[in-house]
């Protein structure tokens, strides 16, 4: 295949992709708008008119924001790729003299750099003009700065390491270095997997234990009944920066602890809190998250075959605007295109999380209460100013969570 062919199917590709966001944007402004006034008939007896119309703004102040950023992120992609800036970089580091692996790091350190500061202006605008104005931004500047600083050095620590060994690897082993490449990635993931919430997580929150013995004696029920062996139940000072609530796990094995953010004990009552932990339990006694990792492990293999296959294309690297054939060009270049071409899938994966969300609700209803969990729900969906009005075509795309109106509905039928 001749470049220019590349050249077109990757520009097709772009635009098709701008042309499906654009047109389930403009249904979901659409619906958001119409429903303003009105509080849909499901939630007039529990969501005030004020606070539907706050997520109703919050919700169309986002898709605007994201749409300006958008258009500015496909332009800078425009010119990383057939603009040529990928080349360029390319060759300042090349009057560096730095033996080939090297150069690689010096390659993604620079890459990283710039796209880290054109990123900048978009967590600005999201930390401190968007989030500030619906009141949902604790961040101050200097946790900013330093969350940012504490970023650059672990990922200098934990990224360059592995890069190099990624490259040493695409270097010397031929043409299986793909295969040696997903196992490194594999080992490499599950480490972190098991450093994570003791050593880096901590590096950016302050996890206490948690005190109240009346919730701690009804949260160890609950595990016991859902036989769960967890290493601690911890709170998360999530409030430091934000307004928004949540429940999570980490680790694995016997290294699984239990999170819970300030902010979601400070918004629920203890049978609530149950009821969100027992809907989290679901996913992990439904297999949801091991199927998760599964799938993300299947999709790393299929990626690094394919990057193999490309690798050897000229056209290929030739029809994105790189020129000069690099291991580290290419691998730069296809974790820059692939979403391009990945973006397709979207409601595939979206559609199995949903399916994931309905079980892992059936399962709380087995164990806890479940008029708790629908009053939570409400309660976090008011207080994050979600709104309970959505385009079916839009959420079908982009939304991990079904809608709250076919949530709360499946709950009451079960
Ligand atoms: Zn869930």
């Amino acid at each position: 295949m001749e470049p220019i062919t590349i050249s077109r199917i990757f520009l097709g590709f772009l635009l098709a992709k701008v042309l499906v966001q654009s047109y389930l944007e403009l249904r979901q402004v659409k619906t958001l708008e119409s429903n303003r006034d009105k509080v849909p008939a499901d939630f007039a007896d529990t969501i005030a008119l004020a606070d539907h119309q706050k997520a109703i703004d919050y919700s169309l102040d986002k898709l605007k924001t994201a749409r300006f950023f958008r258009t500015f992120d496909l332009i800078i992609l425009l010119l990383w790729t057939l603009g040529g800036g990928l080349e360029l970089l390319h060759r300042q580091i090349a009057f560096l003299g730095l033996s080939t692996n090297l150069a690689g790091i010096a390659f993604f350190a620079g890459l990283a750099l710039i796209s880290g500061i054109l990123g900048l202006p978009e967590t600005l605008y999201s930390t401190f003009v968007l989030e500030e104005k619906y009141g949902f931004n604790k961040t101050t500047k200097k946790t900013f700065i330093t969350d940012m600083l504490k970023g650059i050095l672990l990922s200098a620590i934990i990224g360059f390491p592995l890069l190099y060994v990624v490259l040493m690897i695409m270097d010397k082993l031929n043409d299986l270095w793909w295969l040696y490449t997903f196992v490194t990635i594999v080992l490499f993931q599950l480490l972190m997997i098991f450093i994570y919430p003791t050593f880096i997580a901590p590096i950016f929150n302050k996890f206490s234990p948690l005190e109240d013995e009346s919730l701690k004696e009804r949260i160890n029920n609950l595990l016991a009944k859902c036989d769960f062996k967890s290493n601690g139940l911890f709170i998360m000072d999530a409030s430091k920066r934000t307004g928004h609530g949540n429940a999570y796990f980490t680790g694995f094995g016997k290294n699984k602890r239990i999170v819970f953010f300030d902010t979601l004990l400070k918004t629920l009552d203890p049978e609530e809190v149950e009821a969100i932990l027992a809907h989290e339990l679901g996913h992990y006694k439904r297999f949801h998250i091991y199927k998760m990792i599964f799938v993300s492990w299947l999709t790393l293999f299929l990626g690094l075959y394919i990057l193999a296959v490309l690798m050897k294309l000229p056209a290929f690297y030739m029809g994105h605007g790189v020129m000069t054939q690099t291991n580290y060009l290419t691998l730069a270049l296809f974790s820059m295109v692939s979403g391009v071409y990945t973006f397709f899938s979207t409601p595939i994966s979206t559609h199995f999380s949903r399916k994931h969300e309905y079980e892992a609700d059936q399962f709380a209803s087995l164990v806890s209460k479940k008029e708790k969990l629908i009053s939570s729900l409400l309660k976090l969906y008011k207080d994050n100013a979600s709104s309970t009005v959505q385009d079916q075509l839009y959420s079908n795309f982009y939304h991990s969570h079904p809608h709250a109106r076919d949530r709360i509905k499946a709950l009451r039928a079960l």
